[in-house]
């Protein structure tokens, strides 16, 4: 294969020489994280005054963790490293549970931010030559001017497409012959749903990539969506806590996200004790930015479920490898004391072709149990009035999951493009049970 590099000299770096870069990055960033008030109280409990504190990489587990609550109570300015007036953006995270996390920039965040994400695109095989259609959510959230900026840095032609509207997604790809697509993995099944029921042939189109992040999907998802659309599928990782997309990111090998490293450390946790996983363990990501100024964020608990890589990558980056991440360990859900994550039934449902593209999971209490509804809609080339099938498809889903998860879930068929879509990330999860109080 024939690999491209943004900045070869930084991705192919000697991990020596790599790591000797992150201690003097992270020397600078203590130095802003210092002029917080929230870090400057924090950091002086641990003896760390001043950036000359920190000798090696290993100090940074003086450090505490922090957590998104600490960034809510800190909220609106309590991580503000700069003057106000330096300060020339915010993104916010959706702040579906309560006060939105903000994130401050200035100009060279900014420039940052556009630099490790034209990296990631870059790694792709994508040049100036790309007709690069952004079909995310523009606004506070960071997926929309993220990719936008890092397009243009690459010198593509950027279409600020935003979410939604899938004929018009379908009129600007025909007119202006997009060839690269930004979307949510399940906005882009969604589309060839919508394509097959407009009519739209695939001939009509030039699209050879598509980036899908800001949401959990499987393997087989992925192939899913690369053999529907015929494109190449790279997984795209980020949060607004970190800059939002452009933490991590697939090379053309598809194998796996390379972490930026001379913009991040990466540490793998066990979410219950806090002490690092064994190499290759499943863990919590823990995150702490070298690449910001206005809003410095140390180790940061992102909640989000991977492990990293042991063996080196074909495409020669030394930057470490993070697994696709299944979701978070708040996802998990516990049924009638079994305990699943949504990605685990993604992965069963989304290997059979005779279920069609987009899928929902329903939990209610019904008496003292719980009750789990999977309800996922039907391939197009399904007959609903025909119940045999359907049946059978039934069955098999539920032999599947009581197999391989120990759930056995009632199994509701839907046609093809009848289930709710959302314009940001996919809600998967109905939790319909009262919360204890
Ligand atoms: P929030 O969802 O907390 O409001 P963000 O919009 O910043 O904030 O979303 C970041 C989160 O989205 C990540 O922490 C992770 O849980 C999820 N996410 C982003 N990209 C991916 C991906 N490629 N695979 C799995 N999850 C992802
Ligand atoms: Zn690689």
């Amino acid at each position: 294969m024939n690999f491209q590099y943004r900045n070869p000299e930084i991705e192919k770096m000697p991990r020596p020489e790599l790591e000797k870069l992150q201690l003097q990055k992270l020397k600078t960033e203590i130095g802003y994280a210092l002029r917080t008030p929230f870090y400057k109280e924090r950091l002086s409990k641990t003896g760390i005054k001043s950036p000359d504190d920190i000798k090696t990489l290993n100090d940074l587990n003086k450090i505490p963790f922090t957590a998104k609550n600490d960034l809510r109570d800190g909220f609106p300015y309590g991580f503000l490293s700069i003057p106000k007036e330096e300060v020339v953006r915010l993104h916010a995270s959706s702040g579906t549970t309560g006060i939105p996390t903000t994130i401050y920039f200035n100009k060279d965040d900014i420039k940052n931010w556009a630099f490790f994400m034209a990296r990631c695109i870059y790694a792709t095989g994508c040049n100036k030559n790309d007709v690069f259609q952004n079909m995310i959510t523009y606004g506070l959230f960071t997926g929309g001017l993220g990719f936008h900026q890092g397009g243009e840095e690459v010198g593509m032609l950027v279409i600020p497409a935003g979410a939604g509207n899938t004929g018009r997604q379908f009129k600007m790809m025909q007119d202006y012959g997009t060839t690269v697509l930004h979307a949510t993995p399940s906005f882009l099944l969604h589309l060839e749903t919508k394509m097959k029921e407009a009519g739209i042939s695939r001939e009509s189109l030039s699209i050879t990539r598509a980036f899908a992040g800001a949401e959990p999907y499987s393997e087989d998802t992925r192939k899913r969506i690369e053999a529907l659309l015929k494109v190449d599928v790279y997984n795209s990782y980020g949060l607004s806590e970190m800059n939002g997309p452009g933490v991590a990111f697939e090379c053309q090998c598809k194998d796996g996200l390379h972490i930026w490293e001379d913009g991040y450390i990466a540490e793998i946790v066990n979410p219950d004790t806090l002490e690092p996983v064994k190499d290759g363990e499943i863990g919590e990501l823990v995150l702490t930015i070298l690449c910001r100024e206005a809003t410095p964020i140390l180790r940061y608990r992102t909640r989000d479920l991977t492990a990293f890589y042991t063996e080196p990558c074909a495409c020669g980056r030394t930057h470490r490898r993070l697994r696709r991440i299944t979701g978070r360990s708040d996802d998990m859900l516990i049924i009638n004391g079994v305990n699943v994550f949504p990605s685990q039934i993604e992965e069963v449902i989304m290997g059979m072709k005779e279920v069609g593209n987009n899928y929902l999971i329903v939990v209610e209490k019904e008496g003292a149990l719980d009750r789990m509804t999977v309800k996922t809609e039907v391939s197009a080339d399904i007959f609903m009035d025909d119940s045999r099938p359907l049946n059978a498809l039934k069955e098999k889903i539920k032999e599947t999951l009581q197999t391989s998860i120990s759930i056995s879930p009632k199994v509701e068929l839907h046609e093809s493009g009848s289930l709710p879509i959302s314009e940001g990330k996919a809600v998967r999860v109905q939790d319909m049970r009262p919360k204890d109080v």
